[in-house]
């Protein structure tokens, strides 16, 4: 049970092959990762994995990061690599190998200045998402990508357990990010990728980050966090408390919010559609009288990128299937005064659904 097994490579070629698509041209990023296990770092200098939909995959890589990629997974998938020196042109060196082509398939998160130049390398050559090839394996995760999406769970949750002790009035939201970035790593993250400390008023702002605020007691504050493990597997997890006594009002719209997340996971099973997870969600807010403060889609799916397909959307009608795994994180915003959001990530099993996030939901008092 690999996480980046050598037989995915083959499936990879098979299913670009069926796509219609003549190549892909994979740059460093979750693409190449996920095909490789090559956590190649990104450069100006051109790393590729070409993988023809008929014959050979190669490595194209600058000589100076040769000894990177032998001692990456990739060495292990008698993959020919092939080095280029400080004056090659890389770019004519993957379009003279592969021959004449109509179609290629670049890396979702290849950069411009990269794409750009096998424009110039391949004139008249149709360049295409990979995504479109890559998406039905990716959505669909191995036990083994299971299990490090478990990992990375149980290491956010464990710094959740901590968040309590750090949550106190007369702190900044800062000075609250900064233990929570040390915990995230602590915990056994090797990046930070993102801690949101929504106090009071910012916490109706989804993506607000970090501010120089000072909490004050009553208010409730959201924490949203994440990060990318030693595997590439990424957590997320959002969970909402309340320094002191938080009022009324939020108390009331927190119910809603914990009925409605609890509903969108109750909907997760094999065949289920994006769409409908996001309405589960959506109905109970709405029918409490709160729809307009639903500002966001419910979730996102997750594995070596925290946003990736599938995206749990109105209008997604993409049927979930064993071993989807995405974010159940709806949320109630009122602006100018506080926010809430309950955030786990899930996964479809063969007849229902896996949390990987466990701590309580309950509005947490500190
Ligand atoms: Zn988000
Ligand atoms: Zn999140
Ligand atoms: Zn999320």
């Amino acid at each position: 049970m690999e996480l980046y097994p050598v037989t995915r490579l083959a499936a990879v070629t098979e299913a670009t092959s069926r796509s219609g698509l003549d190549a892909l041209l994979l740059t460093p990023g979750p693409d190449l990762r996920y095909v490789t296990g090559y956590d190649a770092t990104p450069l100006e200098r051109l790393t590729c994995l070409v993988v023809p939909a008929s014959g050979e995959p190669f490595l194209v890589v600058p000589r100076l990061e040769l000894p990177a990629a032998e001692h990456s997974p990739a060495s292990r998938l008698g993959v020919e690599f092939v080095p280029w020196d400080e004056t090659d042109d890389p770019y004519a060196l993957v379009a003279a190998r592969l021959g004449s082509v109509e179609r290629v398939g670049v890396a979702d998160r290849m950069w411009a200045m990269q794409s750009l130049r096998f424009r110039d390398a391949l004139p008249g050559v149709r360049q295409e998402l990979a995504g479109r090839v890559l998406r039905e394996l990716r959505m669909r995760k191995s036990p083994a990508e299971v299990a490090a999406l478990r990992e990375a769970g149980a290491a956010i949750d464990a710094v959740h357990a901590l968040v309590p002790g750090f949550l106190k009035p007369g702190r900044t939201e800062r000075e609250v990010g900064r233990d929570i970035a040390a915990a995230i790593v602590d915990a056994g993250h090797a990046t930070v990728d993102f801690v949101i400390v929504g106090s009071g008023p910012n916490g109706a702002s989804p993506h607000h980050e970090l501010s120089d605020r000072v909490i004050q007691a009553g208010e409730p504050v959201v924490v949203d966090i994440g990060g990318m493990m030693p595997s590439g597997y990424c957590s997320d997890s959002t969970r909402t408390y309340s320094v002191g006594e938080p009022p009324e009002e939020f108390v009331a719209y927190y119910e809603v919010l914990q009925a409605a997340q609890e509903a969108a996971c109750a909907a997760v099973r094999p065949g289920v559609t994006c769409e409908a997870v996001d309405a589960a969600a959506r109905e109970v807010i709405a029918d409490s009288g709160y729809g307009e403060y639903f500002i966001h889609r419910t979730g996102h799916g997750i594995g070596l990128e925290v946003h990736e397909e599938p995206y749990i959307v109105a209008g997604n009608t993409e049927p979930l299937a064993p071993g989807f795994a995405f974010s159940v994180e709806p949320g109630i915003y009122l602006p100018g005064k506080h926010g809430a959001r309950i955030e786990d990530i899930v996964v479809c099993t063969d007849e229902g659904v896996e949390r990987v996030n466990n701590r309580p939901r309950d509005l947490i008092v500190v």
